[in-house]
C-alpha cells in the first residue's frame, strides 16, 4: 500500500483577495456548525451525561450564517461549505438554511455531515433544497456495538437513512467510520462489504484527541496503516488513487473489484500542510483548526453592525494566526478546550 502524490492546486488568479495564512495555504473551505446539540452521545465526542450546550440565543441565525458564507464566497474565494455539528439535522428547519446557502452563486459545493438518525425523513427535503453531497457516519452495523459507541439506540434508523439518501440521488454520498482500537477491528470487513453493496465510498478516520471525556490515548488509535492491511487481507491489494485536490484529507484507494475506500490518517499521517479549512462554531466563533487553542468570536460584533469588510478582517486575523500543524505528537500538546461536538467536526 503506497500513498499517491497530491494533485496540483488550482490557480487562485480569479480570486480577488483569498484567505492565505503564513504558510501560503489558501483557504477555500468553510465548515459551519449549526448546532452543538446531538441525538447521540458517541464516547469519542460527547459525555454520556451532562453535556453542556450553548444557550439558544447565542446560536447564529440562518440569516447571519448566510451573510457570512456569502461575504466569504464573493470576497475571499471560499468555494465550499460543509454543514456539521453536533448533529446538524436536529437544528430546526435545516432545509431552509440549505436553500439559503444554495442560492449563493459563488459557492461550488454545499455538503453536510450527519449521523444518519434523522436522514430517512430529511434526505428528500435536503436534496430539494440544493444540498449536493452527504457524509454519513457509521461505525458499526451491530446494534449492541452501536449502543456501546453512541450510548443511544438506532443502527437500523441509520441504515434506513443511508438507503433513503442513496435512493434520493445526491452527487456524492460517503460513509465515515471513526476507528478506535478495541472497538472497530471486528467491524471493518463488514463495513467495507456494506459500502460495496451500496456502491458508496467508505472512509476510516483515525480517533483524535477531541473527546469530552479525555479518554483518547495514542494506544487507542487504530491506524490507517493497520486498517489498510486488514482490508488488503480480506479483499486483495489496495491501489492508490491520486486525490482530485491536494487539500483532500483522505487517501483514496481502489479495491480489486473497483470499489473506492479512503483512509483519513489525521493522527499518524497529518495532512496539515495542505489544509484549506476554516471553521465557524454554532455560537459564532471562527476557529482556524480543530486543535486551535484560540478562537475569534464574531457573534456580538455581527449583532452590533459589523460591516462586510470588517467581517472579512476577522477571518483574515484568524487565518493569520493558524499554526503549521495540529501538534498532537508534540510533548507539550494539550487538546482544545472545546470538544468535537462543540467545535463542529
Ligand atoms: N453528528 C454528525 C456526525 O456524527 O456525523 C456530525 C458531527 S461529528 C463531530 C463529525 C464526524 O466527526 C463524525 O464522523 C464523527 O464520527 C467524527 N468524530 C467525532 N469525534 C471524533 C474524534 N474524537 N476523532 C475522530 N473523529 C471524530
Ligand atoms: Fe453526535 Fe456526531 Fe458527536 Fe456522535 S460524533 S456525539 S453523532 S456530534
Amino acid at each position: 500500500m503506497t500513498t499517491p502524490s497530491p494533485a496540483e492546486r488550482p490557480t487562485d488568479s480569479a480570486i480577488a483577495d483569498p484567505l492565505v495564512d503564513r504558510f501560503d495555504r489558501v483557504h477555500r473551505s468553510l465548515r459551519i456548525s449549526v448546532t452543538d446539540r446531538c441525538n447521540l452521545r458517541c464516547f469519542y465526542c460527547m459525555p454520556e451525561i451532562g453535556a453542556e450546550f450553548a444557550p439558544r440565543a447565542t446560536l447564529l441565525t440562518f440569516e447571519e450564517i448566510r451573510r457570512i458564507a456569502d461575504v466569504l464566497a464573493s470576497r475571499c474565494g471560499i468555494r465550499d461549505v460543509r454543514l456539521t455539528g453536533g448533529e446538524p439535522l436536529v437544528r430546526k428547519d435545516l432545509p431552509r438554511l440549505v436553500e439559503m446557502l444554495a442560492s449563493i452563486d459563488a459557492l461550488d459545493d454545499l455538503s453536510l455531515t450527519t449521523n444518519g438518525i434523522l436522514l430517512e425523513q430529511f434526505a428528500e427535503p435536503l436534496r430539494r433544497a440544493g444540498l449536493k453531497r452527504l457524509n454519513i457516519s457509521i461505525d458499526t452495523l451491530d446494534e449492541v456495538n452501536f449502543q456501546k459507541v453512541s450510548r443511544r439506540s438506532g443502527i437500523n434508523q441509520v441504515i434506513r437513512g443511508i438507503d433513503a439518501a442513496i435512493a434520493t440521488g445526491f452527487e456524492t454520498i460517503k460513509l465515515n467510520t471513526t476507528a478506535v482500537k478495541g472497538v472497530t477491528e471486528s467491524e471493518i470487513i463488514s463495513l467495507v462489504q456494506f459500502a460495496i453493496e451500496r456502491n458508496v465510498q467508505i472512509r476510516f478516520i483515525e480517533f483524535m484527541p477531541l473527546d469530552t471525556d479525555r479518554c483518547w490515548r495514542t494506544e487507542n488509535v487504530l491506524s490507517g496503516e493497520t486498517i489498510g492491511a486488514m482490508i488488503e487481507r480480506a479483499f486483495g491489494p489496495l491501489v492508490p488513487v491520486p486525490p482530485p485536490v491536494a487539500s483532500q484529507p483522505a487517501t483514496d484507494f481502489r479495491l480489486p473489484g473497483g470499489q473506492s475506500i479512503g483512509l483519513i490518517q489525521s493522527v499518524t499521517k497529518p495532512f496539515c500542510d495542505a489544509c484549506d479549512r476554516i471553521r465557524l462554531t454554532a455560537d459564532g466563533a471562527i476557529r482556524n483548526c480543530l486543535f486551535s487553542q484560540q478562537e475569534f468570536s464574531i457573534r456580538e460584533l455581527l449583532r452590533r453592525g459589523l460591516r462586510d469588510d470588517e467581517l472579512v478582517d476577522q477571518f483574515r486575523r484568524a487565518v493569520a494566526a493558524k499554526a503549521a500543524g495540529h501538534g498532537i505528537d508534540d510533548g507539550d500538546f494539550s487538546p482544545p478546550e472545546r470538544p468535537m461536538y462543540s467545535i463542529g467536526g
